[in-house]
This record gives structure tokens, C-alpha cells and sequence, in this order.
């Protein structure tokens, strides 16, 4: 078939960019002939002037570091968007393993009932996952809600804002050297971002903890929601109760008083979903 011909002409060229480089973990990254046409296709059309550096290798997803071309500055969304920004690039794993897995989240999601019933095809599934997390990180954005940007979705590869400076990302909140004060800070933002999460974005973040915090310039960026599911999803509470157990574990060590799970809980619940 033509499109695996042209998918392996553009695997050679992103060979030859260094695509398949990671350049931290140990491991070689071998990116499939899909994904590496796609970053080809978003090369060309000049969404990146470059594509470099991985900045994670997950189980999940690999995140790439990359500065922006003039070519979104074509697109309605993203024109404001200078050359040469940099850029998170998030590359979904399609194997069948992660797929499964993701099935509690989607399961039970209404925005993605349609789409599901028609798919148990790993492609779609993962189309889907990144799909959602795109549509969840436009809406911590529109809520005031400190989280990437999202800018450009294309199949199973999401473009978002860098969060960091000088190529550096933001450290997580688990591996950041914060004072004690500023660790009092991180809380009550975090407190705070996790109930606005609920109340204003109806959203539950369903991996909440301090591994998908970022401290950036003494701010709490939320990331990581592909797996957020709408505040009336059947496990929504379960989720919550999770994602509050996670605060208070990860703070009653860093910080001399926290709210207990119920209060965190009950403060996150209070008054309910606001418009
Ligand atoms: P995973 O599903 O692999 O956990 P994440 O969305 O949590 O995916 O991203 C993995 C890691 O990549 C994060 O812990 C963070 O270090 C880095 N990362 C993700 N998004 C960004 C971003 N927009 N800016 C900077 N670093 C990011
Ligand atoms: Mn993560």
C-alpha cells in the first residue's frame, strides 16, 4: 500500500533528524512508521522547526521537546503562537496493553460513547485517548485552570505548550526542591486547582498526585489528563477519593498540617458543580 511506502520513506528521514533518539533514557525509542509519518507531515507543513530531545518515555505516551515553525501561525487556533516556542509533542502508545488498560476511563465516558462502540480498534481507541485529553486540557484552560496549552491534534500525536524555560522542563512536584513555605503554597494550590478541576471544569482528574504536578515559576500546573473523566462518570467519586488520597499522602510528609482525605474530599465536593 502506498501510505506504508510513503511511511517508511519518512521513517528514514526521521531517522535521519533523530527522531528515534532518546536522548536520556537508556533504552532506544523506536517510534512506528504511522507515528513518524505523522511528525513528518507536521515537519513539513512547518508545525515544527525542530524536533528534539524526548523528555519522557512512559508507559503510556513518549513526550518530545520541540520549537515551533512558522506554520502555525496558518492555523486559526494557534497564530498567535511565535516561531521558534517551544513545544511539548505527546506521541500515544498504541499497544494493545495501554488499551485495555484505558477501558475504566472511556467506559461510562457519554462524550465517548459513540466513538468507543465503533472501535475496539487500538488505532481509534488511541485516536480517541488523545482526542480527549485535548478536549480536556481546553477546558482547564478556558477555566483558568494552570495546565499546558493545547494547540494542534493530529491522529494519536498532541502539540501543547512547553511548560519550562530555556529547554528545561518544570520539574514534577515529586522530584522539585521546594522550601518549606513554598511547599505550604504548592499545597494550597494544589487543594486549590483540584477542586477547580471539579466545581468549574467538571472534570475528575483520575491520576492526581504529585507526579503530574508541575512547580513552575512558584506555580501548580496540572497535566496529565487523558484519563479525566466528567464529574457524573459511575466512578467519578471513586476516582475523586483517589486523587484526594494521593494529595494527603504526598503532603502530610512535606507539610506539618493537612487536611485529612474526607476534608479534602468534602472541600473539593462543596457546593457541588458551579457554572
Ligand atoms: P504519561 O502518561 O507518560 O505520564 P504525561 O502527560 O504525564 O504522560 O507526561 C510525561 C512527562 O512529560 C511529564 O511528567 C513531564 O515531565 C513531561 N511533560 C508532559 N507535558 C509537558 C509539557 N507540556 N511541558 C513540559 N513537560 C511536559
Ligand atoms: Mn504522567
Amino acid at each position: 500500500k502506498n501510505d506504508v511506502k510513503n511511511a517508511q520513506r519518512a521513517a528514514h528521514k526521521a531517522a535521519n533528524i533523530g527522531l528515534c533518539q532518546d536522548t536520556r533514557a537508556t533504552t532506544e525509542q523506536v517510534l512506528d512508521p504511522r507515528t513518524r509519518l505523522i511528525l513528518f507531515k507536521l515537519l513539513q507543513r512547518n508545525a515544527f522547526a525542530k524536533l528534539e530531545g524526548c523528555l519522557s518515555t512512559g508507559k503510556e505516551a513518549n513526550v518530545y521537546y520541540a520549537l515551533s515553525g512558522d506554520g502555525l501561525r496558518d492555523i486559526e487556533a494557534t497564530k498567535d503562537i511565535p516561531t521558534n516556542a517551544p513545544l511539548a509533542v505527546k506521541v500515544y502508545k498504541t499497544s494493545i496493553l495501554v488499551f485495555r488498560d484505558r477501558r475504566r476511563y472511556v467506559d461510562g465516558e457519554h462524550r465517548f460513547e459513540k466513538g468507543y462502540t465503533s472501535g475496539k480498534n487500538p488505532r481509534k481507541m488511541v485516536q480517541l485517548w488523545a482526542e480527549k485529553e485535548l478536549r480536556n486540557y481546553k477546558r482547564l484552560h478556558a477555566h483558568g485552570v494552570r495546565a499546558p496549552r493545547p494547540l494542534l491534534l493530529k491522529g494519536h500525536v498532541l502539540v501543547m505548550e512547553f511548560v519550562g524555560s530555556q529547554g528545561w522542563p518544570a520539574p514534577r512536584l515529586h522530584d522539585a526542591s521546594l522550601s518549606p513555605d513554598e511547599m505550604e503554597d504548592a499545597y494550597v494550590q494544589t487543594c486549590v486547582a483540584l477542586r477547580a478541576m471539579f466545581s468549574r471544569c467538571k472534570l475528575v482528574h483520575g491520576d492526581f498526585s504529585e507526579y503530574n504536578l508541575l512547580w513552575f515559576e512558584n506555580e501548580i500546573v496540572v497535566i496529565d489528563v487523558s484519563q479525566s473523566v466528567e464529574w457524573d462518570h459511575p466512578r467519578a467519586t471513586e476516582f475523586l477519593r483517589k486523587d484526594c488520597a494521593n494529595v494527603r499522602d504526598f503532603f502530610s510528609r512535606k507539610c506539618e498540617r493537612v487536611l485529612s482525605v474526607k476534608a479534602l474530599y468534602d472541600f473539593v465536593m462543596r457546593d457541588g458543580v458551579a457554572d
